[in-house]
């Protein structure tokens, strides 16, 4: 068996601690005589694991009493159309345009009410945050809409929005448990975990419970309303169980690890050799105004479309994988995910380097 640096940008690399653990419990979980994917969501044996999952999440997030966690299906995709379902009370909200994602959640919110773009960085591909001290936040607003973390650009909001007193949502998906999260700042933090946490198909909603109400948007699938999958403690109907299961593996590593600010420091650690490098490299250069730059998603360029395309080539046969850029960006990008080990990234540098040589 041999395993390759896997920098996706989604799916990605998991913990291979999880993976074999996993593998040691697939045909008999803990005595159960079945894998937990055979497994009915209702008994003991599986309410275990969803209780503990949420637990652990809890813990390693700090999330007060007054939230609720949900894990849901549909990918963070379904939140842009859940969110203003539910949400959208006066229907008027305020989004933050930073990258594809952020956008395609404007866009959607378009069909349920008046959807304003108070602040985009469309005008230079989105290589930067742009400033939102003091943004025209709309009176009515509902909410104010960031992504994050952009995974296609490379970008992080590195202070939150001044969303002057109004309710903040935030898509975290490809920066979910990368560090430690004030979770009282916002109303509503989501993300897709297919990312940073565990296997698609599972997106985790932490909600204040205040903001999850009867009162939505006329036409509102059942499946599509928070109060139903709160009142029913994520068991509404049959979850998406074996995800589950493993970000509930992940938590508990991350714990093992020392938590969030010990997945902080390691993730700041390992951007930083990539940083480095790209700062001073004569072939290779980072695409994102520094100060926003990203832990998670570092995107850069040779300047040259062939080259570039060499390089990919080269890095795949040498065990450096999904390294190609996002069709918006081009080049390539690197996804530094928690599980990414230090090794890594040391590596695909060393690499880096011995390509600049051969190609200078
Ligand atoms: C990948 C990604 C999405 C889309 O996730 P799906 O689960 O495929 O719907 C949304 N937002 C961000 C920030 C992402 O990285």
């Amino acid at each position: 068996m041999s395993r390759v640096y896997n920098f996706s940008a989604g799916p990605a690399v998991l913990p291979e601690e999880v993976l074999r653990e996993a593998a040691d419990e697939m045909l008999d979980y803990k005595g159960s005589g079945m894998s937990v994917m055979e497994m009915s969501h209702r008994p003991k044996t599986y309410d275990n694991i969803i209780k503990e999952a949420e637990a652990d999440l809890r813990d390693l997030m700090n999330i007060p009493d007054n939230y609720k966690v949900l894990f849901l299906q549909g990918g963070a995709s379904q939140q842009f159309a859940m969110i203003p379902m539910n949400l959208m009370k006066n229907k008027v909200a305020d989004y933050i345009v930073t990258g594809q994602w952020a956008k395609k959640a404007y866009q959607e919110a378009q069909l349920y009410g008046k959807a304003n773009k108070i602040a985009s960085s469309e005008d230079k591909t989105f290589s930067y945050i742009p400033d939102c001290s003091d943004l025209p936040i709309s009176e009515d607003a509902d909410y104010v809409y960031i992504c994050e973390n952009n995974t296609i650009y490379g970008t992080k909001f590195k202070t939150l929005p001044n969303t002057k007193g109004k309710t903040l949502v935030a898509d975290v998906s490809s920066c979910f448990l990368s560090e430690p999260v004030d979770v009282t700042k916002y109303g509503v933090i989501y993300g897709g975990v297919q990312k940073n946490v565990g296997p698609a198909g599972v997106v985790i909603v932490i909600i204040r419970e205040d903001l999850i109400t009867e009162d939505v948007l006329p036409g509102t699938p059942t499946m599509l309303r928070y109060k139903i999958h709160a009142d029913n403690d994520s068991l509404y109907n049959t979850p998406p169980a074996y995800g589950i299961y493993i970000c509930g593996k992940v938590f508990k590593w991350i714990k093992k690890m020392g938590g969030l600010q010990a997945m902080k420091e390691h993730n700041e650690k390992k951007a930083k050799i990539l940083y480095d490098f790209l700062d001073e490299s004569k072939l290779f250069k980072g695409t994102v105004r520094k100060e926003d730059r990203s832990l998670m998603n570092v995107p850069f360029v040779t300047g040259n479309e062939e080259l570039d395309a060499k390089f990919v080539k080269e890095a795949t046969a040498a065990g450096f994988v999904n390294l190609k850029g996002h069709r918006t960006v081009g080049g390539m990008r690197a996804s530094i995910y928690n599980a990414m080990p230090i090794e890594g990234v040391e590596k695909l540098v060393e690499f880096m380097k011995k390509f600049e040589a051969e190609n200078a």
